[in-house]
């Protein structure tokens, strides 16, 4: 199809006046078909240089959003299923794309996840218990994050206040396995120290001791027999 050959930043919306789709889907007598200039040769601005074409970008920011979101999923999912080791897809997404579509997606997944206890601490009440403890708040960018103790502490603001993650989400996991598999397969312990630097994720150690429980390599080096 043509929408999957062209980015959709390439397409732009043209008004009724000059859009010529419009006299085939509203209708026109073929007599004045005929006779229709636009129909044949396209609207006016054809003759113009192309720089000069009206170019009103399909909302541009949701456009890029997308394509942001569709380049972190693909880059966590490389590291999930192995299957896209030589893939390029890791290259053609800067550090700084990479966290802004990361901040997209845990902003996204928050929003379904907790979104009563977001809800809780916009208006000042006070979060269920599971969460209360952690002290949490919603940031500047509308991240959900740890609170509390470690405020004054001299540590950078991520680890300070690492996002919140639920348990049992995909990006929880693909998180998971991307940590697991960049640094070099560490265990259960190790592993939730480097995630808790820039993640808190609820019952981590369960999420944890899944994805490593799952990992080939680790299995290899450390067989554990099930007995019957
Ligand atoms: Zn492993």
């Amino acid at each position: 199809m043509i929408q999957d050959r062209i980015a959709p930043e390439f397409w732009y919306h043209l008004k009724s006046d000059v859009n010529v789709a419009d006299h085939g889907s509203r209708g026109m007598l073929p007599s004045d078909l005929l006779s229709c200039h636009q129909w044949w040769k396209g609207p006016d601005f054809f003759q113009e240089p192309e720089e000069q074409w009206p170019k009103s970008h399909i909302n541009k920011q949701l456009v890029e959003e997308t394509k942001k979101l569709y380049l972190s999923l693909k880059y966590l999912d490389s590291y999930k299923t192995q299957k896209n080791k030589n893939s390029k897809v890791g290259e053609s997404i800067t550090a700084r794309e990479w966290h802004e579509a990361l901040l997209l997606l845990v902003r996204h997944v928050q929003g379904v996840a907790f979104a009563e206890e977001i809800l809780k601490i916009k208006a000042n009440k006070i979060c269920s218990k599971p969460l209360r403890k952690l002290n949490p708040f919603v940031d500047d960018h509308n991240i959900l994050r740890v609170g509390g103790r470690l405020r004054n502490a001299d540590l950078s603001y991520d680890a300070k206040h690492p996002a919140l993650l639920p348990k049992n989400h995909r990006l929880t996991t693909l998180l998971v396995a991307y940590y697991h598999n960049k640094f070099f397969h560490p265990g259960a312990q190790a592993l939730q120290c480097l995630i808790v630097q820039n993640f808190w994720i609820i019952a981590a150690r369960k999420a944890i001791s899944s994805v490593i429980s799952k990992c080939c390599r680790c299995f290899r080096v450390n067989p554990k027999i099930l007995h019957p």
